[in-house]
């Protein structure tokens, strides 16, 4: 159905709806408010952009969150889930299919994965982090570790692994023992371990934290946690659900040198970008961990799904082909150093890798911006009040951002003039 084709639908009770404020409507009238209301009601893509039911065109910096790896509407993608779709559209898992046995393989390669890890799959990024923590579980011992600032998602494992007290407090209990250290500190880190170190099960980080602003671990961080959690005997998971599958100029961030600091992790969660947009996630378990769970100890219905997977692959594949890794950290550098070349006043940095880049503002603007640029045309995310994320499709070009840079670049330098709305 196209949007002209929508625009034609009538509601049940006779109307015609038309345009955005209609749908907005009947989106708060069905929709529970979990999200708030939404910014626009989107119609249709294609590559970097997305239209509105209005018709409005918007350059989509962001890509669902991280998750539209190759854009909207990419043929390949398209191509492979409608083939597989029509072929093999679901089995249960009493069997296998050949695109999930396919993707398994390809993932523990692209995580140079020794030859006894295994995968197992998921619907999310949620639900990758429960496997994590039923496997944590499975050692036997009691206690788990996390950062502050943490965000592994909003079921109740992931949801206790995740650090926010507003998340939290309202579902407590949560499933217990875990314990959250101070971000990026290193003698707390020592601490921790310290004592009990032996009853350690796991520690979880994300190699960069998105949710909390794309926050890299400092320098070091990562070494001491890989040889701490190796001398106790405890797991290093690492959540690149957010950072995995090329988002940072290397297939997973901790591959690059600089962050995962020739590290590897035990077990890893994956999602967002793996489908290029259709639900998938993954846990790759590395070595012995592939073990932790067995038989019958854990589950689900859709997971591995063939259509999934399928496009699981053709994301990786479309990757890999068209060379992705090196354009997304030759376009992510070059993007950071334009915005900070502009020297504007509103914004105090940036940083980032790849494609998922933060410009952190002089003050609590975020909001502002963001409705301002949505309003200009171009979808980025105050992922916090001092903070916009982008995180745009591998796909996108130096042309394609350019009206943005102008966008920024244009914004007044005295923030007391700043307004939604752009004087043009
Ligand atoms: C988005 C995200 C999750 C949760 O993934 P869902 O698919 O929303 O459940 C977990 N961890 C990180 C780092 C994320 O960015």
């Amino acid at each position: 159905m196209n949007a002209n084709a929508l625009h034609a639908t009538a509601q049940p009770n006779g109307h015609d709806v038309a345009h955005s404020e209609a749908w907005t409507q009947r989106y708060t009238h069905s929709v529970m408010d979990t999200f708030g209301a939404p910014s626009r009601i989107l119609v249709r893509g294609d590559g970097v952009y997305v239209w509105d039911a209005d018709g409005k065109k918007y350059l989509d910096l962001l890509a669902g969150i991280a998750v539209n790896a190759l854009g909207h509407a990419h043929p390949t993608l398209t191509a492979a889930i409608s083939a597989q779709l029509g072929t093999l559209g679901h089995v249960s898992n009493f069997f296998g299919t050949p695109t999930q046995i396919a993707l398994a393989e390809k993932l523990l390669s692209l995580a140079k994965a020794p030859h006894d890890s295994r995968v197992f799959f998921t619907n999310s990024g949620a639900e990758a982090n429960e496997a994590l923590f039923k496997i944590a579980r499975k050692t036997g011992r009691s206690r788990i570790l996390a950062l502050e600032g943490a965000f592994h998602g909003r079921t109740m494992g992931a949801l206790a692994l995740t650090s926010k007290a507003a998340y939290r407090e309202p579902f407590e209990p949560l499933p217990g023992g875990v314990e959250f250290l101070p971000f990026g500190d290193l003698n707390a880190l020592e601490q921790a371990f310290a004592h009990d170190g032996n009853d350690i099960a796991m520690m979880i980080v994300e190699p960069l934290q998105g949710e909390a602003g794309v926050v890299p671990l400092p320098h070091g961080y990562m070494a001491k946690a890989r040889e701490l959690t190796s001398r106790h005997g405890a797991l290093l998971a690492l959540d690149e659900v957010q950072t995995g599958i090329g988002r940072t100029g290397a297939w997973f961030a901790h591959q690059l040198p600089h962050i995962g600091e020739g590290n590897t992790p035990d077990v890893m969660s994956l999602a967002k970008g793996l489908g290029g947009g259709f639900p998938i996630g993954a846990v790759i378990a590395f070595g012995p961990t592939a073990t932790l769970l067995g038989r019958g100890q854990h589950g689900t219905t859709f997971g591995g799904n063939p259509v999934a997977a399928a496009a699981g692959l053709a994301t990786l594949g479309v990757i890999d082909r068209d060379n992705l890794l090196h354009h997304v950290s030759e376009l992510g550098g070059h993007i950071k150093s334009s915005l900070l070349n502009l020297k504007h006043p509103l914004i105090s940095t940036v940083r980032g890798e790849g494609l998922l880049i933060a410009i952190e503002l002089s003050e609590e603007y975020a909001a502002l911006l963001q409705q301002r640029a949505l309003n200009a045309g171009f979808i980025v995310n105050a992922v916090n009040p001092k903070t916009l994320r982008l995180a745009p499709p591998l796909i996108l070009t130096l042309e394609d951002i350019q009206p943005f840079l102008e966008f920024m670049s244009a914004l007044p330098h005295d923030p007391t003039t700043l307004t939604a709305e752009t004087q043009e």
